[in-house]
């Protein structure tokens, strides 16, 4: 069928490269490129027996124009951004002048403000409808997986979504007193910031924290889940019919939050640059160096995630609920592609999106979010690639 450029070899480059090369028909040929080459190489490696051919590159994505260089010289039909946030504006700036299409997993934010929001991205709807070429954001879980559960479940459930409560659970046990399951300086940025959640129009802001319930989780148990700030509210406000109230939740165990409020008390998740021997450093770049690399908790996580979107609103004028869920067991994943379920969950989305764009399921041209599109090719390819859902239409609600 076509060919992918990736950028970015982490965690969850690592499982979408996996399930690229399991799905060689689509994905013959695939060019992974990050600022760490070796990276690459070692990926390269382990995937040789691969039908999908695969060449390795090394590029800084924050510079234009080596990303231009090598679009031009792979020819890819989608670039998919699997870097940090930072990244996504050059690599749209690099897809515009090569006319490719472009999907990521998480949307922009700048390095020195911890706050992430669409305008930026969004700004180049117009660009890539007048280039005739489409950007998918968000096609990883969360944002990504629950913007198609929720498109689903307008499409096939609901006349009007009142209420959407996404919650995400992680109950893995990685042994470790403190880690995060994906690139740490993202995680702590996120967790420790306001939360938000948006409400008939307008966004209520919360302490970090703030709000918390206790839910249990399918095929999980009880487990204390946070109010947090998310990038898919933003679009999901916009674009479901009738919607009146979302939220976020997310699980973490007391073990994680003290040791986070120790380290904030401490300044260690500041992001503002400090003086240190003479050099600048950012105290949060300086505890991810510390911290162990997401990439190697795989071996020694156990427990699922259970990560879903419960749905209430109106069906043929009476009251309707809904909750569609997948749940993801840390070491299928890790026997499977050799990571865990974070990366697993996220990796697997970004494949299939970018599949949905090489098939020309999707088209654009344009800027869109996931949930502006027909969900139903993608939630088929969920049960077929790794990801397979259930679904409850009479969950227990969150108060
Ligand atoms: P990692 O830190 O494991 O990987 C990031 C990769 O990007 C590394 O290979 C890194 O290279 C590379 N990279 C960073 N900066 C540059 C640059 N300037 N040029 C080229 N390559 C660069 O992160 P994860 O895999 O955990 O996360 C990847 C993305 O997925 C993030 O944007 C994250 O926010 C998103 N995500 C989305 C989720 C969702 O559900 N939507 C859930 C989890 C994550 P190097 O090896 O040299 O460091």
């Amino acid at each position: 069928m076509g060919k992918a450029l990736i950028i970015g070899c982490g965690g969850v480059a690592g499982v979408a490269i996996h399930k690229c090369c399991q799905n060689s028909e689509v994905f013959e040929e695939i060019c992974i490129a990050s600022r760490t080459k070796s990276k690459c190489d070692a990926l390269k490696e382990k995937l040789k027996d691969s039908k999908t051919k695969i060449k390795t590159a090394q590029v800084n994505a924050d510079n234009v124009e080596e990303l231009i260089a090598l679009i031009e010289d792979f020819q890819p039909d989608v670039v998919l951004n699997l870097a940090l946030p930072y990244q996504d504006l050059t690599i749209m700036d690099a897809c515009l002048a090569t006319k490719t299409n472009y999907v990521d997993t998480a949307n922009y934010e700048p390095l020195d403000t911890a706050k992430f929001e669409y305008k930026w991205q969004w700004a180049y709807r117009e660009k890539f409808k007048e280039a005739g070429i489409t950007a998918l954001l968000g096609s990883g879980f969360d944002p990504g997986v629950t913007g198609v559960f929720s498109a689903y479940a307008m499409k096939h459930y609901f006349d009007e979504i009142h209420y959407i409560d996404i919650l995400d659970c992680n109950a893995g046990d990685h042994g470790y007193p403190f880690a995060t399951n994906f690139n740490p300086e993202i995680n702590i940025r996120e967790v420790s910031a306001n939360g938000s959640y948006w409400e008939n129009g307008n966004w209520v802001e919360t302490r970090p924290m703030e709000i918390k319930r206790v839910y249990d989780f399918p095929e999980i148990g009880e487990k204390d889940m946070y109010l947090l700030h998310h990038e898919e509210l933003e679009s999901l406000g916009i674009n479901i019919r009738g919607i009146k109230r979302i939220r976020f939740f997310m699980t973490f165990g007391q073990s994680y939050l003290t040791h986070l409020k120790c380290l904030e008390n401490v300044g260690m998740t500041s992001i503002e640059p400090i003086e240190y021997e003479g050099k600048q450093i950012v105290p949060l770049q300086f505890l991810k160096a510390v911290l162990p690399d997401p990439a190697s908790l795989g071996p020694r996580t156990v427990g699922k995630t259970n990560i879903g979107c419960i749905f209430q609103g109106i069906k043929d004028g009476k009251e309707k609920t809904y909750y569609v869920y997948n749940v993801c067991d840390h070491q299928e994943c890790y026997k499977e592609v050799g990571s865990q379920a974070i990366s697993y969950t996220t990796g697997v989305p970004a494949m299939i999106g970018a599949m949905m764009l090489m098939e020309g399921i999707w088209k654009g041209p344009g800027v869109f979010n996931i949930e502006e599109f027909d969900p139903d090719p993608f939630m088929d390819a969920l049960n077929q690639w790794g990801l397979p859902w259930k679904e409850s239409f009479d969950p227990k609600l969150v108060d």
